[in-house]
């Protein structure tokens, strides 16, 4: 079912949902679902499974050259949400990424998905290769989220990238893409974030799922100036918990986020083994407060640990 149909259908009931990674290569199932198993209590709308580009090793040939060659460290998505999908009876959402994909690789996978039953996804370009200071797209590939989503589009309207194909199934992807509430680190300010934030939404994005924040009001500014903009599709917002001192600095790094004063100040003043207590009060206040809101989902990246998002959910939910 669509997630927008979860939403109609929860009739203004905050919904509980979560975000999770493949395992790394070499890892079976079983350690997908340990990391599901405690939160099926809460009852999840539906399930998030991130993509991982390919990286690239160099790697020593017996004749003494160097090779570079390309590895996904954490391949599966598409199996993994049909082996959650059949094990829980839940919907999945698998994330589809631009970076280090042919249009035609693209338009294979959505063929697997739709054989699967699979009519929800993530729409993103995904982040540079980790060699790379920009990101750069395949030779063959779609440049952004928006060029993704078009070709999604013309999917469900039955057009194939091959126009000699006709009379085509048509998909029915219900298609969600991301919003950044502080703004995506490459954007030079909000107002052209949100410009191309309108274009992907004018393009036919079904729903936003935010960027994490650790303030609120971040979220709450983010959602009025979408209205303000006419954007009027649901918005969830991404919560992640802080649960170690090194997140403080490092979680702000990577997705370009602020950490609130009060929050630093705490974290600061403990010792290490008060921290993630501190975090995970501070998270069950943001999710009481987003939920008194109104909002339509709790998005919950557990990153595969699903420790701390079972103690908030009991609280909250
Ligand atoms: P886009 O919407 O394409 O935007 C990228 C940047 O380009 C922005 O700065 C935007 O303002 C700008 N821009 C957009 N259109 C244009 C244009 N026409 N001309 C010029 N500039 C433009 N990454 C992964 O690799 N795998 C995942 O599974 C994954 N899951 C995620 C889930 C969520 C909820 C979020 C918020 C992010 C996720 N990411 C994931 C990270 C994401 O791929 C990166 O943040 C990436 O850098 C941007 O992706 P996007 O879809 O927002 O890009």
């Amino acid at each position: 079912m669509h997630i927008t149909e979860h939403i109609k259908r929860a009739q203004g009931k905050t919904l509980f949902s979560i975000e999770i990674l493949p395992p790394l290569k070499g890892r079976g199932i079983e350690s997908v679902f340990n990391g599901i198993d405690p939160l099926m209590d809460f009852k999840p709308a539906f399930i998030d499974v991130t993509y991982h580009r390919e990286e690239f090793i160099i790697k020593k040939m017996p004749d003494g050259t160097e090779d570079k060659i390309s590895t996904k460290k954490r391949p599966g998505t598409v199996a993994i949400c049909a082996a959650i999908m059949n094990k829980y009876k839940v919907d999945t959402v698998p994330h589809l990424i631009c970076g280090g994909f042919s249009k035609e690789e693209t338009e294979n996978a959505l063929i697997d998905l739709n054989f699967l039953g699979i009519d929800n996804v993530l729409v993103l370009r995904g982040d540079n290769a980790k060699n790379e200071s920009q990101f750069i797209p395949d030779k063959n590939g779609n440049k952004n989220a928006l060029e993704l989503l078009e070709q999604i589009r013309n999917l469900n309207k039955g057009m194939y990238l091959d126009e000699e194909i006709i009379e085509a199934t048509a998909s029915n992807f219900c298609c969600g893409v991301a919003g950044y509430p502080e703004k995506h680190y490459e954007a030079v300010s909000l107002n052209t974030d949100m410009e191309f934030l309108k274009r992907k939404v004018a393009a036919g994005a079904d729903f936003i799922v935010t960027q994490m924040f650790f303030d609120n009001s971040k979220y709450f500014d983010f959602v009025k100036r979408c209205a303000d903009e006419g954007i009027n599709i649901p918005i969830i917002p991404g919560i992640k918990p802080l649960t170690t001192r090194k997140q403080l600095t490092g979680l702000a790094k990577i997705f370009s986020i602020s950490m609130p004063n009060d929050l630093v100040t705490q974290v600061e003043k403990s010792e290490d083994h008060a921290v993630k207590q501190i975090g995970l009060d501070w998270c069950v206040q943001q999710c009481k407060e987003l939920k008194a809101a109104g909002v339509p989902v709790l998005h919950f990246y557990t990153m595969g640990v699903s420790e701390a998002t079972k103690y908030i959910a009991h609280r909250v939910f």
